[in-house]
Parts: structure tokens; sequence; C-alpha cells
């Protein structure tokens, strides 16, 4: 891939857009990534994939570029997998990060410790020029704290605790700093999957 090639990122959240930034800028720096300000489709999958796929193909349909796009959630192992594909509505349909995440915590605080375990999932699909189409996935194992920690992120990062810290510490990616979660995170271990499609479109 020739320098500065461009990538349409498919998503219109801030935040993912600012953690993609960085964590393409890391693995992949030849690449360029440009905002998608183009229509938005409904996003009706039942799976991370199917959601991923219906960005992707909306952006490079309407730009030409490849595009990218990222569908994720937060999987709760005691609940099934839930929020899963609903995590951004779990608490209704108003996207309330603070409302969410304190439903999630309500709903499992009965359960103890060695039963709370979760994993952030993030689903990309890539969907290139000529229609070809490649879907990873990065999964970030950890478990739900008791109550919000930190100040960092967005979404459920104040109530999720990563497995395998240094030292044995049980800090909320809410309290780690970007860096640190742009390195470590299900979107950056997507991401890293992902980089050797990019080379051969
Ligand atoms: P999407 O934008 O439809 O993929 O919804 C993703 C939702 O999953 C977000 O609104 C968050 O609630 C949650 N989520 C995904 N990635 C993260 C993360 O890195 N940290 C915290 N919450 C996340």
């Amino acid at each position: 891939m020739s320098k500065g090639r461009q990538v349409v990122l498919a998503t219109h959240n801030p935040h993912k857009v600012e953690e993609f930034q960085a964590i393409v800028a890391a693995t992949r720096p030849d690449l360029e990534v440009v905002g998608y300000d183009g229509p938005e489709p409904v996003e009706d999958g039942t799976t991370f994939a199917e959601n991923a796929l219906i960005k992707a193909r909306a952006a490079a349909a309407h730009t030409g570029l490849p595009a990218l796009a990222d569908d994720s959630g937060i999987c709760v192992d005691v609940l099934g997998g839930s929020p899963g594909v609903f995590s951004a509505y779990w608490a209704g349909h108003a996207k309330d990060a603070a409302a969410n995440l304190t439903l999630l915590l309500d709903q499992v605080s009965d359960i103890r410790d060695p039963h709370r375990s979760a994993r952030f999932v993030s689903t990309i699909a890539l969907v290139g020029p000529q229609g070809e189409e490649h879907v990873v996935e990065g999964v970030w194992p950890g478990r739900l704290a008791r109550a919000a920690s930190g100040a960092g992120g967005f979404g459920y990062d104040p109530i999720f605790i990563p497995d395998g810290q240094p030292d044995g510490a049980e800090r909320t990616v809410g309290e780690w700093s970007a860096a640190e979660k742009n390195e470590a995170s299900h979107r950056a271990r997507a991401f890293r999957a992902l980089a050797p499609l990019l080379t051969a479109l």
C-alpha cells in the first residue's frame, strides 16, 4: 500500500474515531484515516459482524474509498453475553452511557466476584472498493467492577477491569491512560488482525 493511502472510518462516535486514529498511527502510519459524514445506515443486525458490515458497506458505497467500521460492546458471561450488540442502548434508546452502566451494575449486584467475568468485543469490517469484504474480531477479557471508577475512556470503561494487569492491579479502564487502553483494547486487537488485510487491498 502506498504512503498516504486513505481509508474512511464509518463511525460517528467521536470516542471511537479518536481511538482508531491513535491505533492506526501506531500500527499503520502509512494510512490516512478520514472521517465519514455521509448517511448513517440503520444498524439492524443481530451480531457485531452484521452491524459492522452494514456500516462499512454504506461508507464504501458513498465515498468510493476502502471503508472500516467497528461494531463493539460488552458481553457479560452471567448474562449470556448481553448487553452485546445492544450495549449502546441497554437502558433504553437514549445512548445514555451513565444509565447503561448503572443498569448493568444493578443487574449483577448479587453476583460474586468469581462469576463477574466479561469481555469487550470489537468486530471490524473492511469493505474494499471492488466490494471485497473482511471481518475480524478482537476480544479483551476481564470482569465487572462493583462500582464505577475513573474518568477516562467512554461507555462501560469505568466498570471494566481487564485481566492480567501488571502486579495484579485491578484498575478499571476508566483509570487507564488513553495510551494504555489503545495498546491493549479489543479495538487494538481487532485492528492488529486487520492490518495485513489492508495491505492486500
Ligand atoms: P456501537 O457504536 O453501536 O458499536 O456501540 C458500541 C457501544 O458499546 C458503546 O456505546 C459502548 O456502550 C460500548 N463500547 C464499545 N466499545 C467500548 C469501549 O472501548 N469502552 C467502553 N464501552 C464500549
